[in-house]
């Protein structure tokens, strides 16, 4: 098994769509891994992932299957990082912060809330830990740049790389989170501001938003501390130049998402070949920071968002296409597990403990 998962996700059909193709959807569903997709241009196409979550699926579901496992792991000290791909209006922000990111209900509640509640849980039932904090940056990549949403005055953060050779954005403001109140009243802080500005509204799907958690807990047994770092990517719309009609500022944002997601993908092809060196991290920011998640320190679910829709097969299937790839990614679980061995708690074994030590063996 690889450190990365591939999952897809098909959102309801919307009622635009539902008039303009009398509920014809583009995919046959064949059980929770694999679907066979209709495009008029070509033959049916079977397509197979780690799991597909089909329109009837709720907000639950990609939370277990995604951030779940990763939880545990970063509670261990093992980093993890989920991205959600696909064109604009596939279902990426609503998979990461539901249908309103302050205000909605438990059933609707996305990866971004849940990852919360999920943390602040298992922090609160770790027995061994002296000193624990959590604490959350959120920045925004636009136009190549690197904003802080917290502090909007900070727009061009520079990324550096560690003493463990882990990749950091450097000055981003990291605000302490100790219970999901407080959580959600950060992220409406900064969503008030965002408001008021309507760059940043026009930009939100031509840009790139990363929530960066850091798990921190002090053991009072041994003294150690265990960090881990949690990163959910709600990438830029994936859809192509030309449909969008673009031209001037726009179409500038578009050239540059477009490079972002194609250096993403040539990493991913890049990473495929099972060889660790050439891999072109620095063509991007979105490499660079995403360096830690791909290359094989980090567990990485990759959710590619589709709209069930025959009027937008084409871009699902590129979508598709692009999951199908990263499905290749060939980075061993030992680096991973050898990394961060030290950092695996002795007193407390849980799966993920049970895992990683299976991948030494
Ligand atoms: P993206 O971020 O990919 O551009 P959104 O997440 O904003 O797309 O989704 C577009 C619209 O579809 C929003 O109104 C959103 O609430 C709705 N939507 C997306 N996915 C689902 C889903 N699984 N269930 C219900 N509504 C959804
Ligand atoms: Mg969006």
């Amino acid at each position: 098994m690889s450190n990365v998962t591939i999952s897809v996700r098909f959102r309801p059909l919307n009622s635009s769509e539902r008039r303009g193709y009398d509920d014809a959807i583009c995919f046959q569903a064949l059980d929770a891994k694999s679907f066979w997709f209709t495009d008029e241009k070509e033959d049916d196409v079977l397509f197979c992932f780690d799991k597909v979550f089909y329109p009837d699926c709720g907000q639950a579901d990609v939370y277990e299957f995604l951030a779940m496992p990763i939880i545990g792991d970063a509670m261990n000290g093992i980093n993890g990082t989920i991205i959600t791909y696909g064109q604009t209006g596939a279902g990426k922000t609503y998979s990461m912060e539901g249908p309103n990111i302050f205000d909605c209900d438990e059933h609707d509640k996305g990866l971004l809330q849940r990852v919360v509640d999920g943390l602040l849980e298992s922090l609160k039932s770790s027995t061994d830990m002296a000193k624990c904090t959590l604490k959350l940056s959120m920045v925004e990549i636009y136009m190549d740049k690197i904003r802080d949403l917290f502090d909007l005055s900070k727009d061009n953060l520079q990324i550096k790389q560690g003493k463990n050779q882990e990749m950091y954005i450097s000055g981003a403001t990291e605000i302490s989170i100790s219970n999901a109140l407080e959580a959600m009243r950060s992220l409406s802080g900064i969503a008030n501001r965002a408001v008021g500005e309507t760059q940043m509204n026009l930009a939100s799907s031509r840009s790139h938003c990363l929530y960066i958690f850091l798990v921190q807990r002090e053991s009072v047994t041994d003294g150690r501390m265990r960090t881990g770092k949690i990163v959910l990517v709600d990438l830029a719309g994936s859809e192509k130049v030309e449909k969008t009609g673009a031209g001037g500022r726009i179409l500038d944002e578009a050239k540059k998402i477009n490079k972002s997601l194609s250096s993403l993908g040539n990493v991913i092809n890049a990473l495929t070949t099972g060889k660790t060196s050439h891999i072109p991290y620095r063509d991007s920011k979105l490499t660079r920071i995403l360096r830690d998640a791909l290359g094989g320190n980090s567990r990485t679910a990759l959710l590619c968002c589709c709209s069930p829709s025959p009027s937008n097969a084409s871009e699902s299937l590129s979508t598709l296409r692009f999951g199908t790839r990263a499905k290749l990614i060939k980075t061993p679980l030992i680096a991973i597990a050898s990394e961060q061995k030290d950092n695996i708690e002795k007193t407390t074994p849980n799966n993920s403990h049970d895992r990683v030590l299976e991948n030494l063996r």
